[in-house]
């Protein structure tokens, strides 16, 4: 656990599954990250996926970031991408760190709308296959409009990350609340909205500050540890020049402010402070965000 400002966080590990590695390491050749990741027999790495949790002191504010793959897969495409979800950790972690549980969630920030970051927004309200309902129903489903919008025509690109079972029941809800703009207010003192564009449009990533400490949540600009050098981008991100910007506006934070980071597909690590050597970042101290 991390204490920021008036928030206590945490990070929930809420599964693992597998992507293709070149795929996560975009022209940067297998010769030079098969040094920092291991593949199986299909060249897939292993990804966790990782829910911050964040508690205000007086426990009015209970907010979730992402809520991983989820539990919705038919066995065939759990397969092909090795989807091992833990549909119990929200839950577990929520009771284990603050004697909580899924039912006191009060926010949930879905920083975009891929599959590995939202499966856990919905779950099915009878058989498999049919109508879904909110996971988190009493929740604010924070999300940037653009971003919104944008699920409507997917470019061809990333059109198949997302999956219509995981959000669409958002759609015309109370439940949802979209922010505008290129530097969008947070609801809550002591959180910041760092908007992206590298890897998907209008990628909404809170920032958490307060008491001369800052954490940010990386989203997929860097998704994992080994992807801190800045070239090193996925070949999934629609602009990948962009997302070098992103890194580097991240960075920026860290040099100035101390800011940690929170990685949402890191197996090894959910944090970390990161140092540099010359422009080089790299991992200085692993931040534990554990339930404690
Ligand atoms: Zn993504």
């Amino acid at each position: 656990m991390i204490t920021i400002g008036s928030f206590d966080i945490i990070g929930i590990k809420t599964g693992t599954f597998r992507l293709d590695g070149g795929a996560m390491f975009g022209v940067v050749p297998k010769v030079i990250w098969g040094g920092h990741e291991d593949v199986d027999g299909q060249n897939r790495m292993l990804l966790a996926t990782r829910t911050l949790a964040a508690v205000s002191r007086d426990r009015k504010a209970v907010i979730l970031v992402d809520t991983g793959n989820g539990p919705k897969w038919p066995a065939d495409e759990a397969a092909r991408f090795a989807i091992e979800p833990d549909g119990s950790a929200i839950e577990n972690g929520l009771r284990r760190a603050f004697d909580i549980g899924e039912s006191d969630v009060t926010d949930v920030i879905v920083t975009h709308l891929h599959f590995d970051h939202n499966g856990g927004l919905t779950e099915w309200a009878g058989e498999p296959g049919g109508p879904t309902r909110l996971r988190f129903p009493k929740a604010r489903h924070w999300i940037h409009r653009e971003h919104w919008d944008y699920r409507e025509r997917p470019n061809e690109k990333d059109r198949a990350s997302f999956l219509k079972r995981d959000y669409e029941v958002l759609a015309g809800s109370e439940a949802l609340r979209l922010v505008d703009g290129d530097e969008p207010a947070a609801p809550w003192d002591g959180v910041q909205f760092m908007v992206c564009h590298g890897h998907s449009p209008y990628q909404l990533l809170p920032v958490f500050h307060g008491g001369g400490r800052e954490l940010i949540f990386t989203g997929d600009v860097i998704p994992t540890s080994s992807h801190l050098r800045v070239p090193w981008v996925m070949a999934y991100d629609l602009h990948p020049l962009t997302t070098m910007e992103e890194k580097k506006r991240m960075y920026a934070r860290c040099r100035e402010n101390g800011a940690v980071l929170a990685f949402p597909h890191d197996h090894r690590i959910a944090g970390a402070r990161v140092d540099f050597a010359g422009d080089k970042p790299f991992v200085a101290e692993a931040i534990d965000l554990g339930a404690g």
